[in-house]
């Protein structure tokens, strides 16, 4: 039984098996689908093709006596001469002493270490002496796995090698026969056998390959079985638009819908009007206009008879939206409430109570909205704005309380398609790749920070035409570690700086909520010229009069972060600007300023984002989503990725994927990870 704890490995006791379990191994599977991170290369080199500093393996004659010195009890070195390819070297232990008696003058031997080209001199950690039973024996390729605690690679090999031994027969092939032989896969068994003992690099990296896939493919097959299954259980509110009504509505907004806002809307009508739950992930640019796409679905749930509630990260968020909703959808006669952390007692109570009682048709909040005492009178439609995961958890909160409505995750981070499909492969995508007309593309240039003085000119220039500005900052208050701009510091500095001509307000997340009410409203109604502020004006803040960004210490943000801020303008009719005030110290600092200032487009700059950072780092944190793999590269893999999903997709699709025994392993695998659990299906 593969599933067997390791306990019954000969050699592994109650004491290991703690052991192991905290590399996560606990049963033989997961020995055996421990995989090494890389191959420690143990071939013999040429001196010639030795790099400086390299770690390699040399074979070679000793010359000399070894020669001994040591330095108080513990330490000591020994050098000899070595000859290798009639070049005569230097070879050095440190502390370890007992070598002495292997290095008579005229033995070969075999070294291991790290080579200095200039001394000529290799630093050893590893030797044996040549046609010795060691040197024989040892794999020319060591698997290096990620270890801890007590484990060592000798102990892991030995067991993997055990496990191999007595339980390999039970490694049965799980993917499709097609398959395997469509992209030559290595079968199942020899590749978890290759990965562990690669004969050469080769057979490694062809196990990686067969691994790598298996993985991605099965990863796929779970998120498109747990789609489809879904679908097909119709668990869900099937809701009667009226479309006349929400034709009127889209008339009477002040501008006509880009088209790609049209077809966004289109494809999230038609999973509300459907029997099935929507899960679909709606993504767009800064600026696309995802806010009366949002507005439109709600009026249309409402009209239905439905409840909407809407799902922002930040308070300051939750109100903005709060205030845009009420403008378009208040005068139809909608009701529309606040539901955020700040409300509390009575007030808290009473909104409560009005939802329940389906008095309110609308609701805005952060997270607060779905807690456990929140009930809903007929929840129809969740939107979530801006990185907040709708996940399992929420779901299931909300099944609990009797409810499954349609779910729209909408977002203006573009992810790259990689991403997007790992992390929402499960989802729906909706993508508006098209800005309403007439704006202009905004003008970013980056300067070093001596430049500010000019920098602060074109922004009175600007601000002389009726303009208004950001200037964001990382830091709020000044720090003794850091070395940056912070906001009251350079609000202080602008404020002295305009005098009289201009008012320069300031914005951060510790102000108290009434006051950052009141300095947004200043700035939204034109009162405050400048508003100096740290990144609370990241997301989602709209004040199309504002046509200049300043970033200061820009390097101190991601991409993402920086085209986020940029976002904030651009947002008129008016040529807008941003400056990106750095002076990056490394190239990829550097790399990331040019990036900036050539591309305005969302899609190109997240890939180049990924590129840089790597995908671990893109969304920021761990709460991204996104799964993490075993032995898959999202960043080098992606192109298998992009094939596992079609792959999958058109497996699941065909009748005899549900009741083939050729394709038994696959169910079995589904089941065990839950994916079929209290789903019917015919
Ligand atoms: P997003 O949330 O995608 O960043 P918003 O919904 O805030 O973008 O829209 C940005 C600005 O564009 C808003 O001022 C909005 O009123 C305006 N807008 C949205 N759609 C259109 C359109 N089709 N034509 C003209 N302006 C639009
Ligand atoms: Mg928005």
């Amino acid at each position: 039984m593969l599933d067997a704890p390791v306990l019954q490995l000969h050699g592994v006791g109650e004491e290991r098996a703690r052991e192991l379990a905290g590399l996560g191994i606990e049963t033989i599977r997961d020995l055996l689908e421990y995989f090494p991170t890389r191959y420690e290369d143990y071939r013999v080199k040429d001196l010639t093709e030795v790099k400086d500093g390299e770690r390699v393996t040399l074979s070679g004659t000793v010359y000399s006596e070894p020669s001994v010195r040591f330095f108080g009890k513990k330490k000591s070195r020994i050098s000899v001469r070595l000859v290798i390819d009639k070049v005569v070297v230097t070879a050095v232990w440190f502390n370890q002493t007992f070598v002495k008696k292997q290095l008579a003058p005229g033995k070969e031997i075999i070294v291991t270490g790290k080579w200095d080209k200039h001394k000529l001199q290799i630093v050893v950690s590893e030797m044996t002496e040549s046609g010795s039973q060691r040197a024989k024996t040892r794999a020319e390729l060591a698997p290096v796995y990620p270890l801890g605690g007590e484990i060592t690679h000798t102990l892991l090999r030995k067991l993997i090698e055990r496990a191999l031994q007595q339980y390999g027969g039970e490694i049965n092939e799980i993917l499709p026969a097609e398959l395997v032989a469509r992209y030559r896969l290595m079968p199942r068994y020899g590749a978890i056998q290759a990965i562990h003992f690669p004969q050469d690099f080769d057979d490694g990296k062809q196990a990686r390959r067969r691994l790598m896939f298996e993985e991605l493919f099965l990863f796929q097959l779970k998120m498109q079985a747990h789609r489809r299954l879904t679908r097909k259980q119709q668990i869900g509110v099937a809701q009667a638009i009226p479309m006349d009504s929400l034709r009127d509505f889209i008339r009477s907004l002040p501008f006509p819908l880009t088209g790609a806002q049209k077809r966004v809307i289109q494809e999230i009508l038609t999973d509300m009007r459907a029997e099935y739950a929507m899960n679909r992930l709606l993504q767009g640019d800064v600026g696309s206009g995802k806010t009366v796409v949002a507005a439109i679905a709600l009026y249309a749930t409402v009209k239905a008879g439905f409840q909407g509630a809407l799902m922002v990260p930040t308070e300051i968020l939750a109100e903005q939206h709060l205030q845009s909703l009420q403008a378009v959808l208040a005068p139809l006669g909608l009701q529309i409430a606040l539901l955020s952390g700040s409300l509390t007692g009575k007030r808290r109570r009473e909104t409560i109570a009005s939802l329940q009682m389906g008095l309110i048709d609308i609701v805005v909040g952060t997270h607060a909205l779905i807690q456990e005492d929140v009930f809903f009178h007929r929840l129809g439609l969740v939107i979530t704005d801006e990185q907040h995961r709708f996940g399992v958890e929420q779901r299931r909160i909300l099944r609990n309380k009797g409810l499954s409505p349609d779910v729209l995750f909408m977002t203006a981070t573009p992810i790259p398609r990689t991403l997007a499909i790992t992390a929402f492969g499960d989802m729906d995508v909706s993508t508006i790749d098209e800005m309403p007309a007439g704006r202009k593309p905004v003008e970013t240039s980056w300067a070093k920070h001596e430049q500010f003085p000019f920098i602060l000119e074109k922004l009175r220039s600007e601000l002389a035409k009726g303009r208004q500005a950001y200037v964001i900052c990382p830091l709020i208050e000044e720090s003794e570690k850091l070395d940056v701009q912070n906001a009251i510091d350079l609000h202080a500095q602008l404020t002295q700086y305009f005098a009289s001509a201009f008012r320069v307000g300031l914005m951060h997340g510790r102000l108290p909520a009434k006051e950052k009410d009141a300095v947004m409203q200043a700035f939204a109604s034109g009162e405050i010229h400048v508003l100096v502020s740290t990144t609370v004006v990241e997301v989602g803040v709209n004040v199309p009069n504002a046509t200049c960004m300043i970033i200061y210490d820009a390097e101190r943000f991601g991409l993402a972060q920086l085209h986020q801020l940029r976002g904030r303008v651009g947002r008129g009719a008016e040529q807008s600007y941003c400056y990106l005030i750095a002076d990056p110290k490394t190239e990829i600092g550097k790399e990331r300023m040019q990036v900036m200032c050539e591309t305005n487009d969302g899609f190109e700059l997240s890939q180049r984002d990924l590129e840089l950072r790597g995908p671990g780092d893109f969304f920021g944190t761990k709460q991204s989503g996104l799964p993490e793999f075993k032995i898959a590269d999202l960043l080098s893999d992606y192109k298998a990725l992009e094939v596992a999903r079609n792959e999958a997709t058109q497996l699941i699709a065909q009748e005899s994927f549900w009741h083939e025994e050729r394709y038994a392993e696959l169910r079995d695998y589904l089941q065990r990870e839950g994916v079929l659990e209290g789903l019917v299906f015919d």
